[in-house]
């Protein structure tokens, strides 16, 4: 994630802030700044460590889910915090519902364990909650008691904001799991999906009619959310399946050891073509690609040989995968390409890029077909 910087690893985990996360820091120095009469610096340094308590708390919410997918062995790369809360980069939805269910419910399950330990805390130093004018006029003067209060209610917000049904919402997602058990994961996700969509006008019309900018943001960032996540779920369905070996270029031009950087540029002036295998007789040594080329003729004026420039670690695939098995190794490893091969034959390379274009002419055909289905009863 671009923007970003890392500030802690736990298990294996990249934490990093966003550049913008500093603005929610702003916000929290101002909203504070006018508590204390005397002393405006006081009060806005009491909203600083307010908003970076509550940031600890959505970090460990993030991690709930993220230790969760770690235990049914589904990597995490990194835990992003943004203005508006976290993002956990799990690298792949669980296949199995309840698997789905647990690591959602892994989250706000923290946030309620935090705000147990809370109330117990600020009960046992004397807050009483029956007392709500107290509690109320006590909420507005920075003290230790006061930040514990704010803690503690921002806490439950937290659950009971993200246990709204709508992805990507944990909600959404426990009732896509939910419906998933009984339904199969592509009606569930068509679904829930809907559901989402509709929870997210309601949060926007009633931010809209309160006047809460913020709420209202949110509202559109889940009803895209919802309908994006239904297609990455349709594309799924489609490209499970595909075989990766039906898929591949199958004439490819290749590179041979001994070829040279202007014979690759040649190639990709006349060809579409933009990665490249090095062969060493039928074995693939390595792999180039346009941005590599492009690399090399903006650093340096030599023609170099391909072999100096080529990538030597890739990815192996075997043919008989499916393209969908296929994108998630390469957005796991975070690669844009990899070779496949039968047993110990190479094949041929395939990209993502290569993975969406087939994404796109299967589900032409499959409208085509749909569009003849609806049309033959008239015949
Ligand atoms: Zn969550």
């Amino acid at each position: 994630m671009g923007w970003s910087f890392r500030i802690a690893r736990i298990r294996g985990i990249d934490i990093k802030v966003h550049a913008t996360f500093f603005l929610i820091l702003i916000f929290g120095a101002l909203q504070w700044a006018g508590s204390v009469p005397d002393s405006p610096l006081q009060g806005a340094l009491f909203g600083v460590v307010l908003m970076i308590l509550l940031f600890a708390c959505v970090t460990l919410h993030e991690l709930g889910h993220s230790i969760a997918a770690q235990l049914f062995d589904i990597p995490v790369r990194e835990i992003v915090l943004f203005p508006l809360g976290g993002v956990a980069f799990i690298a792949r939805n669980p296949e199995k519902p309840l698997q789905e269910l647990l690591i959602a419910a892994a989250g706000p399950a923290v946030n309620v364990v935090i705000a147990a330990i809370l109330f117990v805390v600020t009960g046992g130093i004397g807050v009483d909650f029956m007392d709500t004018a107290a509690v109320l006029e006590a909420l507005r003067e920075p003290s230790f008691t006061t930040m514990l209060v704010w803690l503690l209610f921002l806490n439950i917000s937290l659950v009971f904001f993200n246990l709204i049904p709508a992805f990507p919402l944990d909600g959404g997602r426990m009732l896509r799991a939910v419906l998933a058990m009984g339904l199969g994961n592509a009606r569930a996700t068509q679904i829930a999906t809907a559901v989402g969509q509709v929870s997210a006008v309601i949060l926007g019309i009633f931010g809209i009619l309160n006047g809460q900018l913020l709420l209202t943001l949110i509202a559109l960032f889940i009803f895209f959310s919802a309908g994006q996540e239904r297609s990455v779920a349709e594309s799924k369905t489609v490209l499970t399946t595909l075989r990766v070996g039906d898929a591949y270029n199958k004439h490819a031009l290749s590179l041979e050891i001994g070829d040279r950087v202007s014979k690759v540029v040649d190639y990709i002036l006349t060809s579409y073509q933009p990665d490249f295998a090095v062969m060493q007789g039928s074995n693939i040594i390595g792999v180039v690609t346009r941005s590599d080329v492009l690399r090399t003729l903006a650093t340096d004026g030599t023609d170099r040989y391909v072999t100096e420039i080529m990538q030597r670690e890739f990815l192996r695939v075997e043919a008989h995968r499916s393209l969908d098995e296929v994108r998630e190794t390469l957005m796991e490893n975070g690669a844009q390409l990899a070779a496949v091969f039968d047993g110990s034959r190479y094949l041929g390379l395939v990209s993502l890029d290569d993975i969406s274009e087939a994404f796109t002419v299967l589900m032409f055909v499959r409208r085509q077909k749909e569009l003849r289905q609806q049309r033959s009863p008239t015949i």
